[in-house]
């Protein structure tokens, strides 16, 4: 999911790479596919323009953070404003003071209410809560037997008067019996129609008014994309809601869904709904949804950890790479980045008995060696940087990556081969009993 924002974005980090800071000039360009690619991906136009102005301000005054490099920080601003404007953290499902907590559940037909209401349940006897499901869609066929099934399904109690008695009385004898059995939460599903219709709103109202629920969850359909803003809108407006379900997560989803509802409503996403089947329910968290809307994991982390020490786990992790040979692109970029971090080659090289005494010119070589490397794996796809292989055979990607990287296809066939040599020797060290500065040492 989420691949065509991910992909656009690409290109905006591709026009800061090779700049050395982040300035008013270079920064338009990269805005610009933002701009673009959260509208390819649905996000409301309106949501969309304050989200960029946003990252401007952060992308003009953001400090220069050594080790990493423009393309790498500007995307750390976007996942930081993406994570703030979908809540910063996970928001739980409020608690009644007094059981039972009433949830309420509202949303258009189809968009996944049902499964969600049964999901939810699922979700909070897994935590030991006691839940009841309310069954007040009255007018789809088999809305009633749907939820009694599901609630047999997860054992889970549900409560229904058939489909002659009216909605809100329903509701209301439901929390009801709720109370006398003591249960923990209860959980209202309602009806829905295709579109949004006075007749649903005003129902939903009522229900509302009569059992004033702790929680109006909107369950939202990712793919709905655009729509998902107008949506929200309505709900919140018209009843008011508290939190959201974004169902569907686990289609090819645009994600511009996860942006619009937060921004729009100002009410945070609670859970996603991740598949067809009643466990299929996870607690939403902003970061993790950033990090897959951008497909950056990797970087973010650098650059979180751009100031902190050489992380151990990682180096152990790094050490088990060599010895199988699967060092790779990846790999190699971020140890010359752990190397940088520390400080330039020279400072390295002088703390390194019998190599301080490399010449100035020697030193500045191996920079540009670094720097020019460092450009080569930049214009690598990601599949080519995890499997190296897929370079020694292809010419083509090669010229593609030398033209990317503004060097010669023989630099390229160079790295390339350089790379093939120093992994077996890598290796071979490896199993040798551990090499210096590689987590080494081990058994
Ligand atoms: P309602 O009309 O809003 O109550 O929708 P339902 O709960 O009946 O769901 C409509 C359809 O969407 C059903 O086929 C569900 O199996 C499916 N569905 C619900 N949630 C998800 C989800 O998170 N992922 C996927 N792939 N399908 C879902």
């Amino acid at each position: 999911m989420f691949d065509a924002l991910s992909e656009r974005l690409e290109s905006a980090w591709k026009s800061l790479r090779g700049q050395d800071k982040i300035s008013e000039s270079n920064v338009q360009s990269a805005l610009r596919e933002v701009r673009r690619a959260l509208l390819e991906a649905d996000v409301n136009l309106e949501v969309v323009k304050t989200f960029v102005a946003q990252v401007r301000e952060q992308a003009l005054g953001a400090q220069v953070i050594a080790g990493v490099t423009p393309d790498q920080q500007f995307i750390k601003i976007v996942n930081d404003e993406l994570v703030r404007v979908m809540g910063e953290t996970n928001a739980p499902l409020a608690q009644a003071g007094t059981p039972p907590t009433i949830v309420l559940m509202a949303g258009l037909q189809g968009t996944g209410k049902t499964t969600a209401t049964a999901k939810l349940a699922l979700h909070l006897r897994k935590q030991n809560r006691t839940t009841m499901l309310v069954a007040t869609d009255v007018y789809r066929p088999a809305a009633v037997d749907q939820l009694v099934t599901l609630g047999r399904q997860i054992d889970v109690p549900v409560f229904e008067l058939g489909t002659e008695a009216n909605p809100v009385d329903i509701a209301r004898q439901g929390v009801a019996q709720a109370k006398t059995d003591g249960i923990d939460t209860v959980i209202v599903d309602t009806a829905g129609r295709l579109q949004i219709d006075p007749k649903m709103m005003a129902e939903l109202a009522d229900i509302k008014q009569a059992i004033q629920p702790h929680e109006v969850l909107l369950v939202v359909d990712a793919m709905t994309g655009q729509e998902a803003a107008n949506l929200t809108r309505t709900f919140h407006d018209e009843i008011g809601i508290t939190g959201a379900v974004l169902t569907k997560l686990d289609g090819d989803s645009r994600g511009g869904a996860a942006l619009s509802v937060r921004q729009i409503s100002g009410q945070p996403i609670k859970f996603v709904g991740v598949g067809e089947k009643v466990e299929a329910l996870q607690p939403f968290y902003p970061d993790r949804m950033a990090s897959r809307i951008l497909g950056m994991g990797d970087v973010l982390t650098l650059v979180e950890k751009a100031q902190e020490e050489i992380d151990i786990a990682d180096a152990e992790k790094m050490q088990k790479k060599i010895m199988e040979a699967e060092f790779d692109f990846d790999d190699f970029l971020k140890q010359m980045r752990l190397m940088k971090r520390m400080g330039s080659l020279g400072g390295i090289m002088k703390m390194i008995p019998g190599m301080g005494k490399l010449s100035s010119e020697q030193l500045e070589q191996g920079e540009t060696q670094l720097k020019r490397v460092e450009a080569m794996i930049n214009s690598m796809t990601r599949q080519e940087r995890k499997n190296p292989k897929l370079l020694s055979g292809s010419p083509s990607r090669r010229r593609r990556i030398a033209k990317g990287s503004g060097y010669g296809d023989k630099d390229v066939g160079k790295l390339v081969s350089d790379f093939q040599k120093m992994r077996s020797l890598m290796q071979q060290m490896g199993s040798g009993g551990g090499m210096p500065g590689m987590g080494g040492g081990m058994p």
